[in-house]
């Protein structure tokens, strides 16, 4: 394995850890395998090394994600219109997982900013936002957070002996869970290294197929059925810009029971088509337009992101908001598309 980061900052890691009181872990808003995965897994360990913390989500993450919270930890702040009992006044130390940029804690943010804590981030998106952390964990080489998390425990294990045992297969399920999600199976992100990672932790027991069940294999057959509708009567394909993209209204969402995480993977679909290279998927909701893109190019959609949908990510995945009537949308994505490819489409990759 290559050591992603330094040992002194994995000890101080893990001096503060073990000198704290009151650890709170926090993930970003609408949580993912991988922010699951990543903050399960940390809390997992510490819990085996014998100490306790609190695991935060800004809102509510997808039901097939729930079993790997095998001690029902993770706390959910705004869960509907119930908020939780969140408070950093008496934390000593907050380690943010899987987002580079505090907002994306949504909610949390203001608690986590005026907090006296002691701050790490743990994280694989490009430009940190270093001013925020004390202590910072960031790999945009890494396909995933999780690979991030193996990468500091196996340091951690090497430096501290009595440590190896706890790290058992539950942290490895985890672990396993986002790096197959973040990589969309295996086959975006993916350097030797999460080849390796993966590996190790099929050695310590995690049963592939059964998470590969649990995570790919467990839709409702409503969410199959929207699939169907919008692959059929939603999606808009722009040959000569090599995009299309998907609208998916509120209506539709009641129409077909939808629930958090059935759209996942949806946005990825139409990159299947011949020479489409760029695709979008819109999601309404109560309060703004939530924006998914992907490319599979030299098209960055993490700057496209920053520039037009009040977001960002990674090069070739990336997300924003919207705060338009999701029937200006379509146009908006359309004229913002040429507008861009026109300029400035370049990932940072090719600028070198
Ligand atoms: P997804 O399309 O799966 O929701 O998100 C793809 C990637 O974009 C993820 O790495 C995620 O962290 C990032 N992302 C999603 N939404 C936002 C957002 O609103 N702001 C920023 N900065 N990143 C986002
Ligand atoms: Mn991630």
């Amino acid at each position: 394995m290559k050591h992603l980061f330094s040992r002194d900052d994995v000890l101080l890691l893990a001096e503060r850890a073990e000198s704290s009181k009151n650890i709170i872990i926090v993930t970003h808003t609408n949580p993912d395998g991988d922010a699951i995965g990543s903050v399960t897994a940390l809390g997992k360990f510490l819990s085996n090394i014998g100490l306790t913390h609190q695991i935060w989500t800004p809102n509510r993450y997808p039901d097939y994600l729930s079993f790997l919270d095998t001690s029902s930890k993770i706390n959910i702040y705004r869960n509907g219109k119930i908020r939780g009992d969140f408070s950093t006044e008496d934390s000593d130390l907050v380690i943010c997982m899987d987002f580079n940029q505090l907002n994306r804690s949504d909610d949390l943010e203001p608690f986590i900013r005026e907090s006296g804590a002691y701050k790490i981030l743990i994280d694989h998106h490009p430009d940190p936002e270093r001013d925020s952390f004390d202590l910072i964990f960031s790999a945009p080489s890494a396909s995933s957070t999780c690979e991030c998390v193996y990468n500091i425990i196996e340091t951690l294990c090497d430096l501290k002996g009595s440590y190896r045992n706890c790290f058992d297969k539950s942290v490895a399920d985890s672990l396993y869970v986002g790096l197959m999600t973040d990589t969309n199976n295996f086959s975006n992100s993916v350097t030797p290294e999460t080849f390796i990672t993966a590996a190790r932790l099929i050695e310590k027991g995690v049963d592939k197929e059964l998470l590969q069940h649990k995570v790919f294999g467990v839709f409702s057959e409503e969410r199959m059925r929207l699939l169907g509708h919008v692959l059929l009567n939603k999606m808009v394909v722009i040959p000569e810009l090599e995009a299309a993209y998907i609208v998916l209204t509120q209506e539709e969402q009641q129409q077909f029971k939808f629930r958090e995480g059935d759209s996942e993977g949806f946005v990825n679909m139409p990159l299947n088509i011949n020479k489409i290279n760029i695709s979008a998927l819109f999601t309404e909701s109560d309060e703004y337009v939530r924006v998914s893109l992907r490319s599979v190019n030299h098209f960055s959609v993490n700057r496209f992101s920053r520039k037009f949908f009040n977001g960002g990510g990674h090069e070739r995945a990336a997300g924003g908001r919207l705060y338009l009537p999701i029937d200006e949308v379509g146009r908006f994505f359309e004229e913002k598309l040429k507008v861009f490819i026109e300029t400035n489409y370049l990932t940072n990759e090719q600028d070198l």
